[in-house]
């Protein structure tokens, strides 16, 4: 059994929590969402009353946070609060699953070497159905002695974990996977909705496509069609899942790598923009596969 300090227990940490509460690991969770802290509390965990209580005796610290500010305001503060840092022991562990750039995941690297702990960064791809199930895939950047530490815990949560590299690979992988998922919604919209408007009914044509060459992961497993697939978030009102603002910040990373290293990511660059339409429509809070309705014909 491991103590573990949990922060961000939202749509991907509130399923990643209880699966470590299932292996039998001691939770201290934190998140400023009352109802998300009542989840947690009731699958068994114990809400911290601060973040330095939470990580006072831990071995291992897990944050899964929105964007990279809310990870730095955690773990460095913000000059007025202290971070977590500074409470926690040189010997715990401690591993950022948030998806949040290269650059802030090697700063965080550098700021825990200086204190002596072990960190990885290790985003995760599966969304909250891989979650809940424990299937998902962690992309750690990091030493591989920690990664080495980390196994049993990591294994609690995925099915599979990789080695990307030195701190910050665990992201750059997640962006380059984030991006091409960006526009293979995009793209699986477009066509469902191609489809529909020439009368096709969009769960044989989802079937027929699920086994032709254009099938991908957001057509079989993360169907953008309301109705085709009961437990897609298309299904419940594109409600919970992975937020259009969440795809939006991604595809901004994407683009901001691809900037520094001169790489042409022209269809990441549309499906940023895309996104970058469907939120400033007020869609951000919404799943992500509703970029579908932002590619509905217009009405006959
Ligand atoms: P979410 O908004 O549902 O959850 C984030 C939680 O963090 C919220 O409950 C929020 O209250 C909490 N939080 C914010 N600041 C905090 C702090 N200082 N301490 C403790 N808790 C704090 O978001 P999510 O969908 O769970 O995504 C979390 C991360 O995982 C993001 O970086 C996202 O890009 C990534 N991700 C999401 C999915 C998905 O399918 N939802 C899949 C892969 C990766």
């Amino acid at each position: 059994m491991t103590t573990i300090a949990f922060f961000g227990l939202g749509n991907m940490g509130g399923p990643m929590a209880r699966r470590l509460l299932g292996a039998g690991h001691q939770l201290l969770g934190l998140d400023p969402s009352a109802a998300a802290c009542a989840a947690f509390a009731a699958a068994g965990g114990l809400v911290a009353s601060s973040g330095p209580q939470a990580v006072a005796d831990a071995e291992v610290v897990i944050s899964m946070l929105p964007a990279a500010q809310h990870v730095e305001r955690l773990y460095l503060g913000d000059g007025v609060a202290d971070g977590l840092l500074d409470h926690i022991d040189a010997d715990a562990l401690v591993i950022d699953c948030s998806t949040i750039g290269p650059h802030p995941a090697r700063r965080l690297a550098e700021r825990c070497q200086a204190r002596g702990i072990d960190c990885l960064d290790a985003p995760v791809s599966g969304g909250t159905a891989g979650a809940e199930a424990g299937t998902l895939t962690f992309m750690v950047g990091g030493p591989a002695a920690a990664l080495e530490r980390a196994q049993p815990v990591l294994q609690a949560m995925g099915s599979q974990v990789f080695h990307a590299g030195a701190a910050g690979a665990g992201q750059a992988a997640k962006l380059c996977n984030n991006m091409l998922l960006g526009v293979l919604m995009a793209g699986t919209a477009e066509a469902l909705q191609l489809g529909a408007a020439h009368g096709l009914d969009v769960a044989v044509l989802s079937q027929i496509i699920s086994r032709s060459s254009g099938r991908n992961w957001a057509l079989e497993v993360y169907n953008p069609w309301p109705g085709v697939m009961p437990t897609a978030p298309a299904s419940r009102g594109y409600s919970g899942g992975f937020a259009s603002a969440l795809m939006l910040k991604d595809l901004g990373l994407a683009a901001e790598a691809a900037l520094q290293s001169g790489t042409p990511t022209p269809l990441g660059e549309l499906a940023r923009n895309l996104y970058a339409l469907h939120n400033a429509a007020g869609q951000g809070g919404r799943d992500f596969s509703s970029i579908l309705e932002l590619l509905r014909p217009p009405a006959a």
